[in-house]
């Protein structure tokens, strides 16, 4: 059975797109074969993973270096080309890479099937696209006189992923710097290299040999020399916040461009016009928060802040606790399960570990607020959806948890909706629901964060760019054919 790639695509970017996504996500499987879990044991070793070090990052640089001047000399069409053949490949593999998502990362099928790899598929053909209309540029200075600027490639960029969305973040750093012409040396996170790799295994005689590099292991073991490395020409970076301080560091020695994305902690602003005569508009605006804030919570952007307006709270909130009750939590290839495990033993002990801290705040929990034991397997990584009622000074609204734990506080007016959205040192993702225009316009102006979904929210087209405010990182964004290029610029005088 084919999954419908195009239809999800285009539906992808509203509520009732999102609707029509699931419908189709159910019934694609419904009909699909899915290779359920066969573990016979909590925890057991599912693959070995080479862990690298500066060596190997030494091999992957020579390696792009004996490749990186022919590739830049390839023409835009040729590397258009390879781009739409890795997307085609992508595309007839779809269940394959999103199961191993799935095993790799331990998010719900459902999720990796419907969003993951099709957004991935849509970033090589959109890069693949949009790299055939880059063109430089040729300006007149005076009638002697022309300025023309080209945009060459920088050479060889070091990317450095996060476990969250192993093969997108992948294929959001990989698209534009090949487009562009560059050679690539992706580290992927050391909790989930399998589905990286698979990808690669999958994609690789597409692309000639040396172009596209991958080395698993660990950050200070395998990601700093990378950043460190002399022949390196630009490093992409997306992680914490704090790893991204260091990322700086590193590549400060070598004087190259950084691209940062970094960690969030995003408001979102429900006002009292969501509420409507049938309540459909309200419908819309719970299920918003809940679909994006549940699933597992490991995304930057996810709505982890819900500032409601007073007059509307508890009718609000009445509506959203019973459709986080509705939440199923289990094996996350089964196609029934909206919210999978948490990807490591790490990430589930600092979720519980803030839990407490709420808890020990004085926040009061709505919802959830522990541990759930998945049939399956019982000690898996599964914390149940919760819900806390605090204020905006606590931990929990401050720091990023990453996890399925949503704070939620009330305001009076706009005015306070808008100063609490913006004490944070984050400014990633936010959202704003209502129904007056006014309201939203100057909402969005005014919430300082890289991108405000309006009635809708992780819309992620390949064409949108992705930026963000103060510590989620201030400049340069990675998903540009800009951002993978220098300009060179002639400027000629031409005698007559
Ligand atoms: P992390 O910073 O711990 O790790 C990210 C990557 O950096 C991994 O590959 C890791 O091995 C590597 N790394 C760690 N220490 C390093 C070092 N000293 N030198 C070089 N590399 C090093 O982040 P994480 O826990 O994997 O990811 C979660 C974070 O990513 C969250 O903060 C989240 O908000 C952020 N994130 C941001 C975006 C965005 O677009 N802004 C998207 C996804 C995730």
């Amino acid at each position: 059975v084919a999954y419908p790639i195009q239809k999800a695509a285009a539906a992808m970017y509203t509520p009732s797109g999102q609707a029509q996504i699931r419908e189709l996500t159910d019934s694609y499987l419904k009909n699909a074969r899915i290779i359920r879990s066969t573990l016979e044991e909590y925890g057991s070793k599912i693959a070995e993973v080479p862990r690298s070090g500066k060596k190997d990052i030494d091999l992957a640089v020579q390696a792009a270096h004996k490749a990186a001047t022919r590739w830049a000399k390839t023409s835009a069409s040729q590397r258009s080309e390879i781009l739409f053949k890795i997307a085609d490949r992508m595309q007839k593999n779809l269940e394959k890479l999103a199961i191993v998502e799935t095993w790799d990362n331990g998010k719900a099928i459902r999720e990796t099937l419907a969003a993951d790899i099709p957004l991935a598929i849509d970033h090589f053909r959109y890069f693949g696209s949009v790299i055939r209309a880059e063109a430089g540029e040729i300006s007149d200075i005076d009638a002697d006189t022309v300025s023309m600027e080209v945009h060459e490639p920088l050479g060889i960029v070091g990317q450095i992923i996060p476990w969250n969305f192993p093969i997108l973040m992948l294929t959001w750093k990989m698209a534009p710097a090949l487009a562009a012409g560059n050679c690539t040396i992706i580290k992927t996170a050391e909790q989930t290299p399998i589905s990286a790799l698979i990808l690669f295994e999958l994609i690789g005689d597409l692309i000639p040999p040396g172009v596209a590099n991958i080395v698993t292991g660990f950050g200070p073991e395998a990601g700093k020399p990378l950043a460190q490395h002399p022949d390196i020409k630009k490093v992409a970076f997306t992680g914490e916040t704090t790893t991204g301080r260091l990322i700086m560091q590193y590549a400060s020695e070598n004087i190259i461009p950084v691209t940062l994305e970094l960690g969030g902690k995003s408001p979102n602003v429900f006002l009292e016009s969501v509420m409507d005569k049938d309540d459909a508009f309200l419908d819309k605006a719970v299920e918003g928060l809940v679909l994006f804030a549940f699933n597992q919570g490991e995304v930057c952007t996810c709505p982890s802040r819900a500032l409601i307006q007073e007059n509307i709270y508890d009718k609000f909130m009445e509506r959203c606790l019973t459709r986080i009750s509705a939440i199923t939590m289990d094996d996350p290839l089964d196609s029934d399960t909206m919210m999978g495990a948490q990807a490591s033993n790490d990430q589930y002990e600092k979720i519980l570990n803030y839990i407490d801290i709420g808890k020990q705040e004085g926040a009061e929990v709505l919802i959830g607020g522990e541990k759930y034991a998945n049939s399956l397997y019982p000690q898996g990584y599964y914390i149940k959806p919760t819900v806390f009622k605090g204020h905006n000074k606590m931990r929990i609204f401050q720091e990023e948890i990453f996890g399925p734990v949503l704070s939620v506080t009330t305001f009076k007016d706009q005015d306070e909706a808008l100063k609490i959205a913006n004490d944070t040192t984050y400014g990633l993702g936010s959202g704003v629901w209502t129904r007056d225009i006014h309201q939203m316009q100057l909402l969005s102006r005014g919430i300082e964060a890289g991108r405000v979904w309006c009635n809708c929210y992780h819309a992620y087209p390949a064409h949108a760019s992705f930026g963000g405010y103060k510590k989620s990182v201030d400049f340069l964004q990675e998903q540009s054919i800009q951002e993978n290029t220098k300009k060179g610029i002639m400027i000629a005088t031409l005698f007559k």
